[in-house]
């Protein structure tokens, strides 16, 4: 049963409000692995409905689904040198197996291009093996030590793709359809707003040519990057031999793209529609989008509440509805309410002796509100209404706070003063220095998010950078981060 205790409100600790949320949502635990952790099957069914959405939209991109080794020989990743000093700080390394010394140590994956596209390298011959559209649903390991459930950990569910294309163009093209549908679901699916961009150099995937990213504001306002797209160019070709005999018959190194999302979602989910009652899922994300709470004090009430009850299910799951009926004894009304409001479950029925009589059920909807009858009869569809109506709003609701949190053409001056104050998202002239990010980082700690596409950019382009003055050559977006 659930601890009745309040949770710490967001406004006095978001962070321990994260915690907590999770915590008595039962989404997750710690576990006895410093830096892992064990997702419940509340948190799981999520994720689960997630890697579902997300499937299926890479599946209309001609993605397939195919699972590589845990295991890679540790001299794959010094093939790339960028990628293996980005990585080398993170790696878990097995050096026994067998309870034998082995030759050569294996890395347990931190992410899989250099196992993937030695793989590659022998199955593609010709311009007509390309493209090469494949993606993996699997875990990964970056030995994390400073942690946070969902956001930070080091082991995490994840998905990456992997692409191999005759052309840069075609590698672009494909890197920025996958950003596209990163955000889409994003959108749809979380309800959650995202800008997209480009990473700066100092925040690109090591050995990418260029990286984009969704980012997204959290309540807190800080910012978590909850996906990322790379355009590889022939990098790893080129370390792992990654050929292709072309058309006019000259051999070409392909050209490859990564991309990938993480259980990290699942954090951002809660950081983005929780409230101080819990999290709060969006419909298309909820394990159960729809509670039934049948009320009765008698025997005889009982019986014809359950009854009712009963026939609502049915109804609710011939309708494609995601329902559960809590039957329990012994506890009262009040107390699964507060159970499932703080699972976030979007919509509860109650079902009691008057409401049988009448012919109706009460709604209530996790984002608040009055408790509305609706008539049984046609519940199916005015449920469907209040589901769709729900989605929606959470989006917009979370569209508005990531508006009211952002300023657009700052200063220095009033950049500090931002960043000091509650931050957000901060639009300003850059000069393109990796000097002039670091310092800007170093003293208010917010880093560049993305310099964002066109359709988030402002009205008027800076024209110099707003912390040195000098001529600015992008537009960029700057938070403190996840
Ligand atoms: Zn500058």
């Amino acid at each position: 049963m659930a601890d009745e205790k309040k949770l710490t409100p967001r406004a006095q600790d978001f962070s321990a409000w994260y915690n907590e949320v999770i915590m008595r949502a039962q989404m997750a635990d710690y576990s006895p692995v410093r830096g892992c952790m064990v997702i419940r099957p509340n948190g799981y069914a999520i994720w689960e409905l997630m890697t579902r959405g997300l499937d299926d939209m890479f599946k209309e991109h001609g993605v397939q689904n195919a699972y590589f080794p845990l295991f890679i020989p540790q001299s794959f990743l010094s093939k790339e040198a960028e990628h293996v000093e980005g990585f080398a700080p993170e790696l878990a390394v097995v050096t026994h197996g067998g309870g034998k010394e082995l030759e050569e140590p294996l890395v347990v994956r931190p992410t899989s291009e250099t196992i993937i596209y030695s793989m590659y390298a022998k199955w593609i011959q010709s311009y007509r093996d390309l493209p090469v559209l494949m993606n993996q649903w699997c875990n990964v390991v970056r030995w994390e030590m400073r942690t946070r459930l969902f956001l930070r950990t080091a082991e995490f569910l994840w998905q990456e793709g992997h692409t191999a294309h005759v052309s840069e163009a075609e590698a672009e093209e494909f890197t920025l359809t996958i950003l596209a549908t990163y955000r889409r679901f994003a959108e749809e699916w979380m309800a959650m707003p995202v800008l997209t961009g480009r990473k700066t150099d100092s925040e690109r995937f090591a050995g990418a040519l260029r990286t984009y990213c969704i980012e997204a504001l959290m309540q807190d306002n800080k910012a978590l990057q909850a996906g990322t797209s790379h355009n590889l160019g022939q990098n790893f070709a080129k370390a792992f031999q990654v050929t292709y005999q072309s058309a006019e018959g000259g051999l070409e190194y392909v050209w490859n793209t990564s991309w990938g999302v993480s259980t990290r979602l699942v954090g951002a989910l809660v950081m983005m529609h929780g409230d101080d009652n819990g999290i709060i899922t969006p419909p298309k994300l909820a394990q159960y989008q729809v509670v039934v709470v049948p009320i009765w004090k008698s025997d005889e009430e009982k019986a014809t509440v359950l009854q009712a009850s009963q026939q609502v299910m049915r109804e609710l799951k011939t309708g494609g509805i995601r329902a559960h009926l809590d039957a329990r004894e012994g506890i009262k009304p009040g107390a699964k309410y507060y159970e499932w409001e703080g699972r976030g479950v979007p919509f509860r029925l109650e079902i009691g002796p008057r409401d049988v009589a009448a012919g109706s059920v009460m709604l209530a909807r996790r984002t608040g509100g009055k408790k509305m009858p609706f008539a049984t009869n046609g519940l199916v569809h005015s449920l469907r209404i209040e589901i769709d109506a729900m989605q929606q709003e959470l989006l917009e609701a979370a569209k508005v706070r990531r508006e009211q949190n952002s300023i657009r053409g700052v200063t220095k001056a009033s950049f500090i003063d931002f960043m000091a104050r509650d931050g957000g998202f901060a639009y300003g002239g850059w000069c393109g220095d990796a000097k002039c990010e670091a310092d800007i980082k170093e003293q208010t700690k917010a880093t560049i998010r993305c310099l964002p596409d066109e359709e988030f950019r402002s009205p008027e382009a800076p024209t110099v950078c707003m912390w040195c003055n000098s001529k600015a050559t992008a537009e960029a977006v700057w938070a403190k981060a996840y």
